[in-house]
């Protein structure tokens, strides 16, 4: 394994659970670090491990991502530290919650996790990275992204938005030189189900993965180029069929005539 500087990954959800092992192996991999979470006392705990492991520089920020002065603390980072060359944006909550029990005010929350702190660090992060002409962008979105019926509806539109980010991203800079890739993770064997309302004891164990797993597959998909890993899908080519159907409806989206079922009187083109 390469243990060359990389530069710095700022890693953020690194207290716990996918961050925590993201960190560990970027370290591994030879990135500095610097890691993102409220929790202090667990983020002190690893960045210890990992400097005595690794022998690596790591920094930690204490910041809740929900408090837009604290959200802003770690967007200046981003854009003022040119040795930054990898985000991987990970801290993100869920909800097993069904909308008429949930929370509005919980579902916001999420919302300015999943959402908005993931979209404002993005735009903190790239503008460098286009100027440096590289950089690695890491989104860690979700099945639930592509199966929003599978947990809370909030929870599938906050990581819809998440794939549907990295893949115009992915479009928009492709040509200079930045690595976009989106991860999405089915279950995986950390506290984020305590949190959503559902131990991950209660899903069956043929379809949880263990988080080393997740991110060791999720580092691969990165290395062969992958713009979007979905760890847990034996095959690449179902996601890319799946994929090249959405882009192939897509030159009909957009159209002056209504579609004939809907049996409108048509007003014709509008020109420019
Ligand atoms: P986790 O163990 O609960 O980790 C979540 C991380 O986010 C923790 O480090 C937490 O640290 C941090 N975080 C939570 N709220 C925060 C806030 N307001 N500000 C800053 N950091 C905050 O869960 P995980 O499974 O590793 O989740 C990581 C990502 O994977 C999430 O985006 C999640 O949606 C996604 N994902 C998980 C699964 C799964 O089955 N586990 C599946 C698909 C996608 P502090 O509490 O210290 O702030």
């Amino acid at each position: 394994m390469a243990t060359q500087d990389k530069g710095i990954a700022l890693v953020t959800g690194a207290s716990s659970g996918i961050g925590a092992i993201y960190a560990d192996r970027l370290a591994k991999r030879g990135y500095d670090l610097i890691l993102v979470a409220r929790s202090k006392a667990r983020l002190a705990t690893l960045s210890r491990r990992l400097r005595n492991e690794t022998r690596r520089s790591v920094e930690t920020v204490e910041a809740d991502l929900t408090s837009s002065i604290d959200l802003r603390r770690i967007e200046d980072i981003l854009r003022s530290d040119s040795r930054i060359t990898t985000l991987v944006n990970n801290a993100g909550v869920g909800s097993a919650v069904p909308l008429l029990d949930a929370d509005v005010d919980k579902m916001e929350d999420m919302i300015h996790l999943n959402v908005t702190a993931l979209a404002r660090l993005t735009y903190a992060a790239i503008p460098g990275f286009a100027a440096r002409g590289g950089g690695i962008l890491i989104n860690v979105s979700s099945i639930a992204a592509i199966a929003p019926e599978l947990l809370n509806g909030v929870y599938g539109g906050s990581k819809a938005f998440v794939l549907a980010l990295g893949q115009s991203l992915v479009h928009e800079f492709a040509d200079k030189g930045l690595r976009i890739q989106t991860v999405l993770p089915g279950a995986t064997a950390t506290e984020f189900w305590d949190i959503a309302g559902k131990p991950v004891h209660q899903l069956p164990g043929q379809i949880v993965m263990s988080a080393d797993d997740m991110v060791d597959a999720a580092l691969a998909g990165l290395d062969i180029g992958e713009a979007v890993t979905i760890p847990s899908l034996p095959s690449q080519a179902e996601w890319d069929r799946f994929d090249e159907a959405r882009r192939t409806m897509s030159s009909k989206l957009s159209s002056c005539i209504p579609a004939p079922r809907y049996n409108v009187r048509q007003s014709g083109c509008v020109s420019a």
